[in-house]
């Protein structure tokens, strides 16, 4: 048995930097995780291996749509599906072993195995209990079952949002219910391997939450890139038949009833909190109906002594979100002052183009009852963008029309995930849009599309 300063449960994103700042801060620190390899969720199978697969099949892509344009010519690329499997395991191997050389050199013992907590100040892996003065539950989250629609990712026919990373083949057809970023992030990856995807959502738009005018941009584009969609669709369930998959689902808006057979279907319906097993309810650890785990100020859960961030408590979803929270609570621990603003927290999905936003949609901005300024420009008026054949897509910055503060932004376009992060900046600054406009940006970059945005919300934008 050892005696800790702090016992992080879970080594995702939020975990290992949670044990990585509070090894920073002085404290003795141990995190443990039921893997084989550090980096949760994000590194093994989300985030990483997703982004490798988006990465390949983006420059697959440009070389069946764009290379003959820009006079490259030759063979057609073709795709070795083994060979891209490698090279997405060799990018997640990468990852993991850069956390577990970050561990040793921060002095954090990894203990490997499922925690439990019998009790406030104690951790228990298998048979051996240890000891310490703080908890931090940073346990993750796991794919939300969809009733009557049984994931087998051993089959390759009925998978989730794992299974669907290593399908022993690339299959014809596939279904993915679910039209949020996983959903068409992966299914983005196989329409561009030559698969027909179909999307099935229950609601009328893809990307829900996502501000009105990209949500719609975004679908054409897709559309455009071949994905199918059905919206309004509520799915009933899905059977499997010599190798495929009949997905059931009905029409909201006159109740018929309709079916797709496909070689493979995704479920990417969302993800639920991985809280089984710790012990939360004889510990008394209040969780919230769909099984988050509660928390107040500085992410202290209802026992003194345990805490917890990432995925397992409320809030979006989002690596960025638990690392910031994982540093925060370290901090606070440490006793020092951890900080998040959940009011800028960006989003991105990694599909071609790009959709990236920050802050309020235009929608959420206007039910707010303020007075708005919004500056539009379309990748169109972007010298940049049209030399890279990438200009489909806008930037909007929303700005309060009497304070000029920078409200929110929405990006689609090439390279949005990285521009988004100039509005994060200025947000947490509480910039105006005019700052923006009134900052030289380099030329000839994307970027400066948020300076023309920027510039849209006063004056006007110079080149459109
Ligand atoms: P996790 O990363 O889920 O880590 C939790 C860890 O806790 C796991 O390793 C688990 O094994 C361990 N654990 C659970 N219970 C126990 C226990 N009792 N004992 C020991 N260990 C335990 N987010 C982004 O921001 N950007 C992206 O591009 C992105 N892409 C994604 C793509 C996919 C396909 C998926 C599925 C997710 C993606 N996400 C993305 C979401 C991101 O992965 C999560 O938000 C992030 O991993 C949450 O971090 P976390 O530390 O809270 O938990």
């Amino acid at each position: 048995m050892s005696t800790y300063d702090l016992i992080v449960i879970g080594a995702g994103p939020g975990g290992y930097v949670c044990a990585i700042r509070a090894a920073q801060l002085g404290l003795k620190v141990a995190c443990v995780d039921g893997r084989d390899t550090l980096g949760g969720t994000c590194l093994n199978v989300g985030c990483i291996p997703s982004k490798a697969l988006l990465h390949a099949t983006h420059l697959l892509h440009e070389s069946s749509h764009n290379f003959d344009r820009m006079g490259l010519t030759g063979g057609r690329v073709k795709v070795d599906w083994t060979k891209m499997q490698g090279y997405k395991a060799e990018t997640v191997a990468g990852n993991t072993k850069g956390i577990e050389f970050l561990f040793k050199k921060n002095k954090i013992d990894w203990l490997k195995g499922w925690a439990s907590i019998p009790e406030a100040g104690k951790v228990k892996i298998g048979d051996e209990v240890h000891e310490t003065r703080h908890i931090v539950i940073a346990t993750g989250s796991v794919p939300a079952p969809l009733k009557g629609v049984e994931v087998d990712n051993g089959s390759g026919v009925i998978v989730d949002s794992t299974g669907v990373l290593t399908l022993p083949k690339i299959p014809k057809t596939m279904v993915v219910i679910g039209a949020g970023v996983i959903g068409l992030e992966l299914g983005s990856v196989y329409a561009r391997l030559g698969t027909e995807v179909t999307v099935v959502e229950y609601l009328d738009t893809i990307t829900p939450g996502m501000d009105g005018e990209v949500q719609k941009q975004f679908q054409k584009i897709l559309s455009k890139q071949g994905l199918k969609f059905v919206l309004g669709a509520a799915v009933k369930g899905a059977s499997v038949s010599r190798g495929k998959a009949t997905v059931t689902h009905t029409l909201k808006k006159d109740d018929s009833e309709h079916q797709i057979t496909a070689d493979c279907v995704l479920v990417a319906t969302g993800r639920l909190p991985t809280v089984e097993g710790l012990g939360l309810k004889e510990l008394g650890v209040e969780t919230t109906e769909r099984g988050f785990v509660k928390i107040g100020k500085d992410w202290s859960t209802s026992v003194p002594g345990i805490h917890a961030i990432g995925d397992c408590v409320p809030g979006p979803m989002l690596a960025h979100k638990a690392e910031d929270e994982g540093m925060a609570v370290a901090e606070v621990i440490a006793g020092k002052h951890g900080h998040v603003n959940y009011d800028v927290i960006p989003s991105v999905i990694y599909t071609t183009p790009e959709v990236a936003s920050v802050g309020l949609t235009e929608e959420a901005a206007k039910e707010s009852g303020r007075k708005l300024r919004i500056g539009k420009f379309p990748f169109m008026g972007n010298a940049r963008a049209k030399a890279m054949l990438q200009a489909d897509g806008f930037v909007k910055l929303i700005a309060d029309a009497e304070t000029d503060r920078i409200l929110g932004c929405h990006i689609i376009g090439p390279n949005a995930g990285d521009m988004i992060h100039e509005v994060c900046v200025a947000m947490e600054f509480g910039a105006s849009a005019e700052d923006v406009a009134l900052t030289c940006h380099a030329h000839p970059t994307t970027s400066e599309a948020v300076r023309e945005a920027a510039l849209a919300c006063g004056d006007g934008a110079i080149h459109v």
